[in-house]
């Protein structure tokens, strides 16, 4: 199952919520600590990867 990741945007609290992609599409997804329907998924770290040379 994916596991998404969401930053509140009142609270700044991040949490990760895993379901189905049938969930996720209609998930009403809610800060756990506010209660805040202002979230923002967070994209996966795998998207942002960066290649340092040292
Ligand atoms: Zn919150």
């Amino acid at each position: 199952m994916p596991t998404y990741e969401y930053a509140c945007k009142d609270c700044r609290k991040t949490f990760t919520l895993t379901m189905t992609l049938g969930e996720h599409e209609k998930a009403r997804v809610a800060c756990p600590k506010c209660k805040s329907k202002k979230v923002e998924q967070q994209f996966a770290a795998f998207f942002a990867v960066t290649s340092k040379k040292s």
